[in-house]
């Protein structure tokens, strides 16, 4: 008998009837013979509202109480989900993160995976019930529940395939695999049918949302065979493996964006050997995300040092240089907020120069202006003004090649 993990996201379990074709779409895969451990979020936009119920009591929540909050989310659906099954005549038990034995570290809001104690679980496979383990939430060795960061149901999902030595582990989700580039904003994108998992990591890391990076991390490191696709449509969806196929051998596989990113640029700094280590270490120890860096050095002498951050983290970084004045010793700080980054990626490009090249040149013609780059060894990113975000990925989409008309 084999044994499959199952995870569906908040739309395809936002409503009674969607939890009932989700229980279906569980039956089917119990019929093929095998076990089923389903792993689901919350119903629909339940977390965001209740972020948004927290924030209209404070700015700031308090993170421990953040998380007691948003764990109510999968709760919900992980009862009402055992209730539609058994109501079909299928066995059922509902799991939290905690009963189910993830153990994570002892951080709130953003905790990594650090053991899954999977005796519950297994007990009741044994007795041939489906599990349903509640995505997106832990516990730390010493009891307090934490959540996998937005989108971790994903995690929850492939961490569990892992530990349990599934035979695969499917994401059902509103769209019917991996894309060339989001569906939602390029209607053009084209379904792949494989992609391999750095490229996948590069792509959910990069800002495609459709996986959580820590999902593809875990894949990736257990090699656990994980396919996106759709709750609705019976249609075969994207397989993420170590080896994908070069599908038409083209160098880049796909176009990631995210907006809501912001350059700071710091000047007239001291141009001492430890400069950049203190300003970057002290960024750090505030936990603050720097991203892209870009150094120059000024006609008398003097560096100045642009980096990019999410917006988010704009306040709290203005706060800490400002504390930290004297020590960093800069003459003053910009920042550019409604900037986003556009990334291309693809393993083709390792073996392609000139990939970075045809990007600039496809930016240029669209009257794009480039404000910052980085590369790696598979991916280009550029950092664009957020209005023409867009128009970016959607030229870059079809200079490479990856528009559906293509096919
Ligand atoms: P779920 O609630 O099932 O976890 P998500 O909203 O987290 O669903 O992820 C699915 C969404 O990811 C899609 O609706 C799509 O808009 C977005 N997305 C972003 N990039 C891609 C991509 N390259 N391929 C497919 N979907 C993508
Ligand atoms: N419910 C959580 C979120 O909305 C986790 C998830 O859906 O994966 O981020
Ligand atoms: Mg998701």
């Amino acid at each position: 008998m084999g044994l499959v993990v199952q995870k569906f996201g908040g739309t395809s379990v936002g409503s009674v009837e969607k939890i009932l074709n989700v229980a279906e779409c569980v039956r089917e895969e119990k019929l093929k013979g095998n076990n089923v451990v389903v792993v689901v979020s919350a119903m629909g936009k339940t977390t965001d509202h209740l972020v948004s119920l927290a924030k209209e009591i404070s700015a700031q929540p308090n993170k421990r109480e953040m998380d007691m909050l948003l764990t109510t989310g999968e709760q919900t659906t992980i009862a009402l989900l055992a209730m539609a099954l058994t109501q079909k005549g299928l066995p059922a038990t509902s799991f939290t993160g905690w009963q189910a034995g993830i153990i994570t570290e002892p951080v709130h809001g953003n905790a990594r995976i650090t053991k899954i104690n999977s005796e519950a679980i297994k007990s009741q496979l044994s007795e041939g019930k489906v599990v349903i383990v509640a995505g997106f939430q832990g516990v730390t060795e010493i009891g307090e529940i934490t959540t996998l960061g937005r989108g971790g149901s994903d995690t929850t999902a492939v961490a569990l395939a892992a530990a349990l030595d599934a035979d695969k582990c499917d994401i059902y989700t509103d769209v019917t695999g991996v894309f060339t580039t989001d569906p939602r904003y390029v209607k053009n994108a084209r379904k792949l049918l494989d992609i391999s998992y750095d490229e996948m990591l590069e792509l959910a890391n990069l800002g495609a949302g459709v996986l959580h990076p820590r999902a593809v991390e875990f894949a990736k490191n257990y090699n656990v065979k994980l396919v996106v696709r759709s709750s609705m449509e019976k249609i075969e969806g994207t397989v993420i493996e170590e080896e994908a196929t070069m599908e038409q051998n083209l160098i880049v596989r796909g176009v990631a964006f995210e907006d809501e990113i912001t350059r700071v640029t710091v000047l007239g700094l001291a141009n001492s050997l430890t400069s950049l280590s203190t300003i970057f270490t002290t960024l750090a120890d505030h936990h603050i995300n720097v991203d892209i860096i870009i150094q120059s050095t000024t006609e008398s002498n003097m560096t100045n040092l642009s980096f990019s951050i999410k917006t988010d983290d704009l306040n709290e970084t203005l706060n800490v240089l400002e504390d930290y004045k004297e020590l960093l010793k800069y003459e003053r700080i910009e920042a550019e907020n409604h900037l986003s980054k556009v990334s291309i990626v693809g393993s083709g490009m390792i073996s392609n120069p000139g990939v970075a090249a045809k990007m600039f040149e496809v930016l240029a013609a669209n009257q794009i202006q480039v404000k910052m780059v980085s590369t790696s060894e598979i991916k280009v990113s550029v950092v664009v003004e957020e209005k023409v975000m867009i128009k970016a990925v959607e030229s870059l989409h079809d200079a490479f090649d990856l528009s559906e008309e293509n096919e």
